[in-house]
């Protein structure tokens, strides 16, 4: 499995650093984010390190279904089944780990005013 040396989350998945993990599979883990900006608000990230969705999508677009896959089932389990998911891609949309995660919000009315 491919790693980045210093990558944050690919610490988390090794067990190296803590987080709340609430659900996992062999392809990916879900754990909440430490600075929640909704109820319900859960990072989903491959275990493989991928830098961000686009190159996810196009290296191993199965791995992108399994991290869209393991969200939805997480939103069913902490929630309504009802969700919204952000891939931050890039610095200047917000990106600040270079391991692709989706942001799965939930649980509340959401907003929307990204700018
Ligand atoms: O999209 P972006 O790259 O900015 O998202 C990174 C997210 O990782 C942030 O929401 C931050 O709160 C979260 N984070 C975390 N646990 C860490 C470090 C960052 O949940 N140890």
């Amino acid at each position: 499995m491919s790693t980045a040396e210093g990558c944050l989350f690919c610490r988390i998945v090794a067990g190296e650093l803590a987080a709340d993990i609430v659900a996992t599979t062999d392809a990916a883990i879900a754990f909440r984010d430490i600075n929640p900006q909704a109820p319900v608000h859960v990072l989903v990230v491959p275990r493989e390190h991928h830098v961000d969705v686009a190159q996810l999508a196009a290296s191993d677009p199965a791995l992108l279904a399994a991290v869209i896959g393991l969200a939805g089932q997480v939103a069913g389990s902490e929630g309504d089944g009802q969700f919204r998911l952000v891939f931050n891609t890039g610095p200047e949309a917000g990106q600040s780990v270079f391991h692709v995660h989706a942001h799965l919000l939930a649980g509340a009315r959401l907003g929307w005013t990204p700018a």
